[in-house]
C-alpha cells in the first residue's frame, strides 16, 4: 500500500469543476511530483489533501487511514504538512517564532530538536534567527516556510512551487535541499509549473491538465516524453 493514496478526487469552486477524477499514489520513499500549467488543479489538489479545500468526491487515505474529511490541523497532526505557494510566513514574527508556529503539534522537546534540525538544513535560518520574517529575501523564506513543516515532523510534505520567482542559484539549493529532506525518510509530493527540476529530483510524475490527469510516469520516462517536452520543458 502506498503512504499516500489520491481516488476519483473531484473539487468545485462554485460552478468551477476544478478537479475532475484526480488518482495518484505516493509511496514512503518516494518523491513525486504534480506537473501542469496554470489552472490545471495542482494547487487545489495539495489544498484538498491537506483539508483547506473540501473535496465534493473522492478519497484521500495516508498509510490506509481515510483523511477526506478531517480538519486541516489533524491532518497536520496525523503528518501530512503543506508548505504554500508564495511562502506565507508570519512576516511580524522572527525566524524562530516562526519556527515554533510549525511545531503547535509536537512536544517542547521535539520543538527544540525540530529549531536545531531546521538550521542544520538551512544553516542561513540560524544566522537570522531573531530577525523578522518579513524581511528575509525570497529564497530565505521559502527556507523558512520549508523549515517551518518540518516543525510537525511529518511523513510526508507537500511542496506547493517552492522554486517560484527564485534566482537559478537559490532553486538549485531548495531542489538539493528538498532532496536531502527526501533522503532522511519523509515522502515529497512537488508541485511544480517548471518541469526541469521537479523531474530530475522525482521518481515519478502526474501531468495534469484542466483538473484531470493526463500522463503518469517514471520522471525519466516524463523527461523524455516528447509531448512533456514540448508543453512543460519549453522544447520545440
Ligand atoms: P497555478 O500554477 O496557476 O497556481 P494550479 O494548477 O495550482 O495553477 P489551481 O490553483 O488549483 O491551479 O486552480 C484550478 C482551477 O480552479 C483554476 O481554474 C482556478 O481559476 C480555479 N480556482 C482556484 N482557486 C479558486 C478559488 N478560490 N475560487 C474560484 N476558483 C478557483
Amino acid at each position: 500500500m502506498a503512504l499516500l493514496e489520491v481516488e476519483d478526487l473531484h473539487a468545485h469552486y462554485g460552478s468551477i469543476h476544478a478537479l475532475k477524477g484526480v488518482s495518484f499514489t505516493v509511496g514512503a520513499d518516494e518523491i513525486v511530483t504534480l506537473i501542469g500549467g496554470n489552472g490545471a488543479g495542482k494547487s487545489t489538489t495539495l489544498n484538498a489533501i491537506s483539508g483547506l479545500v473540501r473535496p465534493t468526491q473522492g478519497r484521500v487515505a495516508l498509510d490506509g487511514d481515510d483523511l477526506t474529511a478531517i480538519p486541516a490541523h489533524q491532518v497536520v497532526a496525523r503528518g501530512i504538512v503543506q508548505v504554500p505557494e508564495g511562502r506565507r510566513t508570519f512576516v511580524r514574527l522572527t525566524v524562530e517564532e516562526n519556527l515554533r508556529m510549525g511545531g503547535f503539534t509536537v512536544s517542547d522537546a521535539d520543538v527544540a530538536h525540530g529549531i536545531e534540525h531546521a538550521y542544520s538544513i538551512f544553516p542561513r535560518l540560524k544566522e537570522r534567527r531573531r530577525q523578522v520574517a518579513g524581511t528575509l529575501s525570497g529564497g530565505e523564506q521559502q527556507m523558512l516556510a520549508i523549515g517551518r513543516g518540518l516543525m510537525a515532523k511529518p511523513s510526508m510534505l507537500l511542496l506547493d512551487e517552492p522554486s517560484m520567482g527564485l534566482a537559478p542559484n537559490l532553486v538549485e539549493l531548495i531542489f538539493e535541499t528538498i532532496s536531502e529532506i527526501h533522503r532522511q525518510g519523509t515522502a515529497i509530493l512537488l508541485v511544480e509549473q517548471n518541469a526541469h527540476m521537479a523531474l530530475e529530483i522525482a521518481d515519478r510524475g502526474y501531468i495534469l491538465q484542466t483538473g484531470t490527469v493526463i500522463l503518469a510516469d517514471t520522471a525519466a520516462n516524463l523527461a523524455a516524453n516528447e509531448q512533456v517536452r514540448q508543453a512543460y520543458l519549453g522544447e520545440i
